[in-house]
This record gives C-alpha cells, structure tokens and sequence, in this order.
C-alpha cells in the first residue's frame, strides 16, 4: 500500500482519488473550496461541474460515446455516479448537477482510504507522488509559484482554439495547395482563395455573428481581458478595420493560386490536423463565436460550403501545461520526478476527456508501484493502445506535428488510420469498430486492476 497527494477535487481529482484508493492506496485530496473560490464553482462539492450538466453522447458511434463506454467498463466511479444521477438528455449523458456532484462527494468522502483537507495550496507542495488535477481554473498563486518550476512559459493562462474540419467535407476543386512563399501546386497548406467581394461579404458575416459572452467572474477579470487582446478573436480582428484580416491572418503574401498565377485578395489558409491528411485546421481562426454561428459563417468560405466540424473554435480562460515539452511517458511531468498532471491543467479540454486523463494517471501510478521490477516500468507497456477512444485521446497530448500545443478534445480525427484506407474520409464504422475490439484486448490485459480492486470494505 502506498500514499499520493492529490491536488484539486475536481472530475480528475476524484477519479484518481477514489481508482487509486479501491486499489488500496492512502489518498490525501486537498480541495481550496469552500474557503477559497474560482469564480466559476458554486458550491463546496466536489466533482462540481461548472457549466453545462451534459457529458455529451452516449452512442458508441461517437467519440464521446466511445470513451464513456470504456470509461465505463474500466470501472470509473465518475461515470458510474454520472449514470445514476442522469435525467432525459436524448441520446446524451445528461445529469442532475446537484445530485451527481453529491454522489460523487459521498462516495469520496465516505471511502476509507481517502482523506480530504479543505485548504488553498499556494505553492507545489514537497509530497511525492504528486498528482496535480486543479483544473483550467487553477488559483493564480499555485499558477505563479509553478511557472518557477516549469521553463520557458510551459504553462498557459488561456486557450485559443481554431475549428478542425474534416477533409472529405471540403472542396478541394475550390482550393489551392501551396505554402506561403513555397512552390505552387506543392506543400502541407491547403488555401481557400477569396476574391475582394467575398471577403467583405465574410467580415460583414463575421462583425453580426452571435458570440459567447464572457464568463462572468472568470473571464471579466482584467488579466484575462488582456491576455484575450494578445491573441483576439477573429472576429474582434475584423471589427479593428476592413483591411485587418487580410493584412493578417488571412494575408495573400506568398500564396500564388495555380489557376491564376497571381496572389488571391484574401486567403484562409488549412493546414493537416492530423498525418493521415483526413483533418484540416482553420490557421488564425479562434474565436468565441457561437458554435451554430461558426458553422454557419465558415461556411461561406470558398470550398468549405459543407463543411462538416470536427472540433469549433473557442477562447477562453484555461490554465494549461505545454503537455507535448513537458509530459514524459510516464505521465509524470520533465523535471518534475514524481510530479502528475492531470485533467484539464494537463492539456486536455472537457468533462469526459479530464476524467479519462484522472483514470490514466491512477493506472500508471498504481502500475508503477505494482511493478516486480519498478527500474524497468514501462508506461507505454500499460497505457491503451492509439486504436482505442482513450488511447487517441492520449495521443493528442504526444502530437506527431510541431506547431503551438492546443488543448485536446477527443475527435475522430485523432484515431489512427485504419490500415488500407486511403481515401480522405474517415472511416468511422472502421474505427469504431476496432476501437472496441481494440479495448476488449487490452482491459482483458488488465485483469489484475479488477480483480486486485478492494472498494471501500477491502
Ligand atoms: P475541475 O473540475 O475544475 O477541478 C479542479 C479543482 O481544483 C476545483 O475543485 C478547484 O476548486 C480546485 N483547485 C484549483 N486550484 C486549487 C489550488 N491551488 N488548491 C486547491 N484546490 C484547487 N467542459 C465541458 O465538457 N462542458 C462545458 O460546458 C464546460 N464549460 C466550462 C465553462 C468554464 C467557465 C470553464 C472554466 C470550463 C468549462 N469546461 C467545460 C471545462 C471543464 O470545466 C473541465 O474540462 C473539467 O471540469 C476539468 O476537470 P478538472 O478535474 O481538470 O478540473
């Protein structure tokens, strides 16, 4: 039996927490609230959730769906609660809020193993293992004393996230290929011409759209508003000037379209999501538009009128680790030995995703310490392979691509290719299926987790 300090009693928090205490290990969770406050929390309960009460679908033949499903057959005491306490949401997981976020303090509070204190942790504290899970509302005096730990400005204040479309939806006839100042007709960018009128046609489409307001308490802060005007919006670009965009992002320098042999007026630019080529990424497009809004704006895009999303733009205040410098394959963090990150402050993004992650974390750790040969552990050798929901989702944060690090939400896009495929659409029947065969294999691998799990009477 070994001990672990975990650090925010939040969705990843108590996952790990309540895997690695029915596996018979002492947990001391340390939870700020309800003495110190995020601004986005509301109450003192643990596994709160802030926003939406949806977990988003069910249906295995949906990403989303696909984690729960294995999340479930895991044993995952997140989803499990998340189960009992579900109310009518269509084919989604839709939950009493109250009463999922009481379940889960309930049942974290009642195990034996698990020792809760309510205190602000201010400074990364000396305890190894230590398992850091507070969330994209990480209070400022952890974030600045872990800014000393981390080098180079590894750890983000706020995230900005341009929509992935997927490629079979595009038009490629409408698009040229060609990276700025490459040659023509060659490179990894796709670009989407635009001549003057359709341009303006867009920032006039873009200036209307419905966007999200700031969260109050969270994103009003006057931090937060500024370093919202390091990195602006799109569409807070084209309300500066009718000429921003296309002296910006959206910028024709270096781009010739073959069909022309001359620059475009404006161009927007794709660039490959993923190294199968099935995925593409809008550069220079966050934005805090309206999910529909984005949809129905983008879409005025040349070559993009079907575009179907994958993943839509945001911005908005999240603190997070650059998880492609930082994350070894143990989980624990460079330079760090024995430090975890996990849930969202690790880089990925979403109720679900930051609870799989708190899973992750408690399966490496507990294998670990299991180990006959602890000198030798190997992560790689217990994670889940690329193949199954969780294992792309794992995939996101070890990106094969160089580029600015965006928090991860689980996609199709992320899932491998399945062998054979060659056309740009994503199999998706293909993928699903091998997916479940592909965690049917590799939990039956993990046997030892269940057998060896104590619950609360062990
Ligand atoms: P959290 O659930 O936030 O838990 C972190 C815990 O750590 C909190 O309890 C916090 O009080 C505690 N903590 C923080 N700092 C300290 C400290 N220094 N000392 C001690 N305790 C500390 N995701 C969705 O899927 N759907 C949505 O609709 C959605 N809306 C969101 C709206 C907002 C405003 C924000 C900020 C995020 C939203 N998210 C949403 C993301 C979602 O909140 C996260 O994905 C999820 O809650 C992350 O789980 P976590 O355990 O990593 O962090």
């Amino acid at each position: 039996r070994k001990a672990v300090t975990i650090v925010g009693g939040g969705l990843a928090g108590t996952e790990a927490a309540l895997r690695l205490a029915d596996r018979g290990h002492s947990v001391l969770l340390l939870e700020m609230r309800p003495r110190t406050t995020s601004g986005a929390h509301k109450t003192p309960l643990l596994g709160e959730l802030v926003c939406s009460n949806s977990l988003k679908s069910l249906s295995p033949q949906t990403p989303h769906g696909l984690l729960k499903e294995e999340l479930l057959k895991s044993g995952s005491p997140v989803i499990e609660s998340a189960m009992e306490c579900r109310i009518p949401g269509g084919g989604a997981l839709v939950v009493d809020r109250d009463a999922f976020a009481r379940r889960l303090t309930d049942r974290v509070l009642s195990h034996p193993r698990i020792r809760v204190e309510r205190r602000l942790v201010d400074r990364l504290p000396a305890d190894r293992p230590l398992i850091l899970a507070t969330g994209p509302l990480t209070h400022p005096s952890l974030v600045e004393d872990l800014t000393t730990h981390l080098p180079g400005g590894r750890l983000a204040f706020y995230d900005a996230i341009a929509p992935i479309v997927e490629a079979d939806s595009l038009d490629f006839d409408r698009l040229f290929r060609g990276d700025r100042h490459g040659t023509p007709g060659s490179g990894d960018h796709w670009n989407a011409p635009m001549d003057r009128e359709t341009y303006e046609r867009f920032c006039e489409a873009l200036l209307e759209g419905e966007q999200v307001p700031p969260h109050e308490g969270v994103e009003d802060h006057p931090e937060v508003l500024r370093a919202f005007q390091a990195c602006q919006p799109i569409e807070s670009l084209a309300e500066t000037g009718r000429q921003t965009l296309a002296f910006g992002p959206l910028r024709p320098v270096g781009l010739v379209d073959p069909s022309t042999g001359r620059e475009p007026f404006a161009v927007v630019q794709l660039r490959p999501e993923n190294a199968e080529g099935t995925a593409f990424n809008l550069v220079g497009f966050q934005t805090r538009l309206r999910y529909p809004e984005q949809e129905r704006i983008f879409r005025m895009i040349p070559g993009l009128e079907q575009a179907r999303f994958l993943r839509h733009g945001s911005l908005h205040r999240n603190t997070f680790l650059d998880a492609p410098a930082l994350l070894k394959e143990d989980l624990t963090l460079s330079g760090l030995p024995g430090v975890y990150a996990t849930g969202q402050i690790l880089g990925v993004e979403g109720y679900t995703e930051s609870v799989t992650m708190g899973f992750l974390t408690a399966l490496v750790l507990d294998s670990a310490w299991s180990s006959d040969t602890p000198w030798t552990f190997d992560a790689k050798t217990v994670l889940p392979p690329a193949e199954t929901a969780m294992g792309a989702l794992l995939s996101g944060l070890f990106p094969r691509r160089s580029g600015t690090f965006a928090p991860v939400n689980l996609h199709f896009g992320l899932f491998p290719r399945p062998f054979g495929a060659t056309s740009r659409r994503i199999p998706r029947e293909q993928i699903v299926a091998r997916a479940r065969r592909a965690f049917s294999g590799w939990w039956a691998g993990r046997s030892d987790w269940d057998s060896r799990r104590l619950g609360v009477g062990g």
